[in-house]
């Protein structure tokens, strides 16, 4: 049976990345071995990891522009201590917007190198907007934000103007739609929500902005040590990085990231269409800043629940139970899945409606 997975990460690929990526395994580039097997400093992965970092900064619209894309380990969350290892000066502070539970680690981890400070959260609310009309002190040494916010199911739609660096955790949003990437000065997003398995995380970086902290760091948590050696000063998860690739050429064949993020608006007009049409659902986020990618909703009468869940696993819907901070539903529909598997849902939804 077809299996339509909502899971919010590691989460959906497109069937052809799996289909590469496991023919890879079994030899690689007709070379007869495995892409598992092979040394990452041979010419064929050399050009994978090349062309991973090339193609990244080609989607994003960052090529030429200063920036230099990197496949490093650690995930997301390295990059919570990362960002202010490189970027907060010695007795310096940061700038956070806390919209959710990865800000705050984010801003827990930054909270070891110096002040920081948090210029607006919506904890009160928990979490179900993103706050506006805040003002970042200029004398930051950045600002840091979350531009979806996987957990929540809210997604920014506006990003400041600022004279600091902007840093942005993008690691559930990415390649998802059509922003001006060169306003910001540092993305990064582990690869397993919109990207590619787990393992590996891309950040890209403009490069004017590195060596300025007055900090020794050490080598692996440099940016500017992984930039000179492209991406390799260790090994790198080879595997991770080309099934990440293979999906970045998916995405490009398909017309890049104005064409997906059409497909995402459908997908997110058609499920939350449903949601406040249904009158035995109701959505978690302020509406307008609802998430494209993690929609959040909740049954009105909990007692619902049981048929609900068999309604949808019969369907063939997985990962579809919400975060336990949020409870409820939460349908991931990142760009690998098909405005179809929405519609599966939304019908389960109905026919929830027409039996009760
Ligand atoms: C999943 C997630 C993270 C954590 O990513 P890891 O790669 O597991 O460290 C951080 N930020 C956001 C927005 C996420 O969705």
């Amino acid at each position: 049976m077809k299996k339509h997975n909502y899971s919010a990460g590691p989460c959906i690929l497109p069937q052809e990345v799996f289909e590469k990526s496991a023919q890879a395994i079994l030899n690689f580039n007709d070379s007869g071995l495995s892409i598992l097997e092979i040394s990452h400093r041979s010419k064929d992965f050399v050009a994978v990891m090349d062309e991973a970092r090339a193609l990244a900064l080609e989607l994003l619209g960052l090529q030429g522009k200063g920036f230099h894309a990197l496949f490093l380990h650690g995930g997301a969350s390295l990059e919570f201590l990362m960002v202010p290892y490189n970027l907060m000066k010695v007795n310096g502070k940061a700038a956070y917007l806390d919209t959710g539970t990865w800000a705050n680690s984010a801003i827990k981890e930054a909270k070891h190198f110096g002040e920081t400070v948090v210029v607006a959260s919506s904890k009160a609310e928990n979490y179900n907007h993103i706050p506006t009309g805040y003002t970042v002190p200029s004398d930051a040494d950045y600002f840091h934000c979350t531009s979806n916010n996987t957990i929540f199911g809210t997604q920014m739609k506006e990003f400041p103007n600022l004279e600091i660096p902007m840093v942005c955790d993008m690691s559930s949003d990415i390649f998802s739609r059509s922003l001006d990437f060169s306003k910001f000065d540092l993305i990064y997003a582990g690869a397993q929500k919109n990207m590619g398995p787990a393992g590996t995380t891309l950040v890209v970086v403009k490069e004017e902005i590195l060596g300025k902290s007055g900090r020794t760091i050490p080598n692996m948590l440099d940016y500017v040590q992984h930039i000179e050696k492209e991406s390799m000063y260790n090994t790198p998860a080879v595997f991770p990085v080309y099934a990440s690739l293979l999906t970045l050429q998916w995405l490009k064949n398909l017309g890049g990231i104005a064409a997906i993020e059409k497909v995402n608006e459908a997908k997110a007009n058609l499920l939350y269409t449903e949601i406040d049409r249904n009158p035995l659902f109701k959505g978690t986020a302020v509406a307008e800043f609802r998430s494209n990618m993690n929609a959040t909703f909740l049954l009105n009468d909990e007692a619902l629940a049981p048929t609900f869940d068999k309604l949808w696993k019969d369907a063939g819907i997985s990962g579809l139970p919400g975060h336990r901070s949020v409870g409820g539903y939460r349908a991931s529909m990142y760009n690998a899945m098909p405005l179809e598997s929405v519609q599966v849902l939304v019908n389960v939804m109905k026919e929830l409606e027409a039996r009760s």
